[in-house]
């Protein structure tokens, strides 16, 4: 009986099956990978320099990535900030709901974060604000959700009802049941053990292990790149090493259209 639920569980995750939706299907050979790239904020006038870099580094390869972009910055940013997301944008680059405050605060020593404790009410205002000054500062509509620490709860799923251009959900983990598109997280695949230090050679073994998946969302946090050089020349590896493999770079909207068809 084990043996039999063990095999169950292998040929689901290593044969391809033509049914299941996150894994390749005949004819398809490699991933597509989301560089799914976290904490936009307005900090020293304008972007932070591990951002401007990872942006800058990413076009020169023409690379399309995505920018989680914390929505209280687009209160305090200037025009000069705003522009450059704008810019971003049009270089293909999605823009996505990381929250309003990426904050985290204690009840009665209760962890509390944005989307894992407070009312579905309160969540909701959350994502709208944020959806709200991406609208009025940018002329954008957030397509795609990420919650700050990935930290959410049966009510951000009810939050997110109510908001209908937001189509995607990065890395749910609670099981509440949703309408939006999921672009789960393989927690061995990622651009960063632990977090915030790329590690190139656990990137690549989980690579070799999931390339079956339809699709790769991959983690990083550019602000914490830049005072270690090793962490960005990283970075660059990894992503030198995926452009050999020829995956195919793309943002969660664009997949997501690509599925409807
Ligand atoms: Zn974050």
């Amino acid at each position: 009986m084990q043996t039999i639920v063990l095999l169950t569980f292998l040929q689901a995750f290593f044969f391809p099956v033509i049914s299941d939706p996150l894994i390749l299907s005949e004819g398809e050979t490699l991933p597509q990978v989301i560089l799914k790239l976290d904490d936009l904020k307005y900090e020293d006038g304008l972007v932070d320099p591990g951002w401007q870099q990872v942006i800058a580094y990413l076009r020169s390869e023409s690379v399309v990535g995505t920018i989680g972009i914390i929505g209280s910055s687009l209160e305090e940013g200037t025009p000069a900030y705003f522009q450059w997301i704008k810019d971003r944008h049009a270089d293909g680059f999605e823009i996505w709901n990381h929250g309003y405050c990426h904050c985290q605060w204690e009840v009665d020593s209760i962890r509390q974060r944005e989307f894992q404790g407070p009312s579905a009410a309160e969540q909701y205002a959350s994502l709208a604000k944020t959806q709200q000054l991406a609208q009025e500062k940018l002329g954008i509509t957030l397509r795609t959700f990420g919650a700050p620490y990935n930290s959410t709860d049966a009510q951000t799923a009810m939050a997110l009802e109510d908001l209908p251009d937001i189509h995607i959900w990065l890395y749910k983990e609670s099981l509440a049941p949703t309408h939006k598109y999921l672009l789960p997280r393989i927690p061995e695949v990622n651009i960063e053990y632990p977090v915030h230090v790329p590690d190139f050679e656990q990137f690549r073994a989980g690579f070799e292990k999931y390339k079956i998946a339809k699709v790769l969302v991959i983690q990083g946090h550019p602000r914490s790149w830049v005072d270690d050089p090793t962490r960005f020349a990283t970075f660059q590896r990894i992503v030198a090493f995926l452009k050999a493999r020829q995956v195919h770079f793309t943002t969660p909207y664009a997949y997501y259209l690509a599925q409807q068809d």
